[in-house]
């Protein structure tokens, strides 16, 4: 579904991925899991055309998404809820929600509100309340809720556990498995990496913006480095 092929991506002089390859198939939860800096973010924003990957080719079903502008790439059926969740602050949740779909017609926006709050009833109840006011919990609920607002086929999630407590990563954890079993395909970006390798099918290692490990989730989590460097011995 989604393929990066020998991805360079620069900041300036600065080189953030050295060709990088991974493949995300179709119904599957991959995860890329990395050190701090390692460049997790600048992958996913690669995918989304800013920063724009310097060399190396993006397929998306099978169209070169390299060169698109990131509305045109959003339109395929990607979506992305981003690192430190961007909620709009001073707007509330079901404007919030509205943002992530502000292309669609009224029809559309209605039936993005509807399976967002079947997903998080918990954003229907609180639809009038501003989103600086909502729990950390709550808030990444919204980010997620409003990149599913175009009922995207490819859902891209930069650190949605960052900063929040036990229980609320084991929430979020079981919405990913639900948004999957919906049929939404998941490339998600974690530091977690005990339960982004449990949750996922396959995962990536990523260090100093290579590649370094590619396996399934479960043979990650046993693997011996992995553990050391990631899962904390
Ligand atoms: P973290 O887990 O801390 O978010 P990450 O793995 O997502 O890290 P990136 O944020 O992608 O890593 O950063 C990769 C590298 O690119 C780092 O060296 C970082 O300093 C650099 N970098 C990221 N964004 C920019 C930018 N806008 N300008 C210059 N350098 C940047």
């Amino acid at each position: 579904m989604l393929k990066l092929e020998n991805i360079c991506t620069y900041y300036g002089a600065i080189q953030a991925l050295d060709d990088v390859s991974i493949e995300v198939k179709q119904g599957e939860i991959v995860t890329l899991i990395g050190a701090n800096g390692a460049g997790k973010t600048t992958l996913l924003m690669t995918v989304c055309g800013a920063p724009r990957a310097k060399s190396g080719h993006i397929s998306f079903e099978g169209e070169d998404i390299t060169h698109q502008e990131t509305h045109v790439i959003m339109r395929h059926g990607i979506a992305i809820s981003p690192e430190g969740r961007r909620v709009f602050p001073d707007l509330t949740v079901v404007e919030n929600l509205k943002m992530g779909g502000f292309f669609l017609n009224k029809q559309q926006t209605a039936e993005g509100l509807e399976h967002v709050y079947t997903l998080f009833p918990r954003l229907e109840e609180r639809a009038n309340q501003r989103a600086v006011t909502m729990s950390g919990g709550e808030q990444q609920m919204l980010a997620i809720g409003r990149a599913l607002m175009t009922k995207p086929k490819l859902l891209l999630l930069d650190e949605p556990t960052l900063g929040l407590a036990p229980l609320i990563i084991t929430q979020i954890f079981d919405i990913i498995r639900t948004i999957r079993e919906q049929g939404v395909t998941v490339f998600l970006v974690e530091q977690n990496a005990n339960k982004a390798l449990q949750v996922a099918d396959r995962g990536y290692v990523l260090e100093t913006g290579k590649v370094v490990l590619a396996d399934t989730g479960a043979n990650l989590l046993s693997n011996d480095a992995v553990r050391k460097a990631y899962l904390g011995g």
